[in-house]
């Protein structure tokens, strides 16, 4: 819209407010309050506020995958990614503003699988937003205390030999799984690996499935 000049006219049903059977908690109404005060003050138009959660709602991991993919192919990124994750992912662009953004690698020896117990946090700006069952009690609650049940029923087996780590996110702190690189991707570019790199690989509920072969031979 080029024009911002148009009257305000109370028209509420344009900030769609949820069903009646939807149960606002504090929070919930007050940002409905909030978004129809600053609606009406003219901060914002209604259609920016929708195209910000389109943006918001229509970006899954692809950012995570690309870092992902240039801590596999570029030794120096990933040493950094490791080090200050926040910092690396600023070379992306990316801007996690006061939060700190931990990189946890996935070994040989190690699984790393990451949780928010007390809410949902999540590395949003890399992940997009969190999955339901991110958010779930049920996962929050048990894969805490018996990961490798919960990892199975991801159909995720860890071997026993295997430490499994648990992240619990909290308000300014989240983590990033680096997943292993598979066998057979020798000589991948980072746009390659791009592809095979998953949402779930990147929460530690999954690995990262082996490239189809498509019958050639490496
Ligand atoms: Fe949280």
């Amino acid at each position: 819209m080029a024009d911002h000049t148009h009257e305000h006219d109370h028209d509420h049903a344009r900030t769609f407010a949820p069903d009646e059977e939807t149960k606002l908690g504090y929070y919930g109404l007050a940002e409905i309050a909030v978004r129809e005060l600053l609606i009406e003050k003219g901060l914002f138009a209604p259609e920016e506020f929708r195209m910000g959660w389109e943006r918001f709602d229509t970006n899954g991991p692809a950012m995570g995958a690309k870092v992902v993919a240039r801590a596999w192919t570029d030794p120096a990124f990933k040493e950094r990614l490791l080090r200050d994750g926040s910092a690396a992912v600023r070379e992306f662009g990316v801007d996690m503003g006061l939060i700190h953004l931990y990189a946890v690698e996935n070994t040989a020896d190690v699984h790393n699988v990451i949780v928010c117990t007390l809410c949902s946090c999540y590395p949003k700006p890399l992940l997009g937003p969190p999955p339901d069952w991110y958010k779930s009690r049920d996962y929050r609650s048990r894969v805490v205390r018996w990961p490798r049940q919960v990892l199975r029923e991801f159909g995720t087996a860890v071997a026993d030999d295997v430490q499994v780590r648990v992240h619990d996110s909290t308000a300014d702190l989240r983590y990033l799984v680096l997943p292993e690189r598979p066998a057979a991707t020798t000589g991948w570019s980072a746009a390659e690996l791009e592809g095979l790199i998953t949402r779930d690989a990147l929460i530690g509920v999954a690995r990262i499935a082996p490239p189809p072969t498509h019958g050639a031979t490496e």
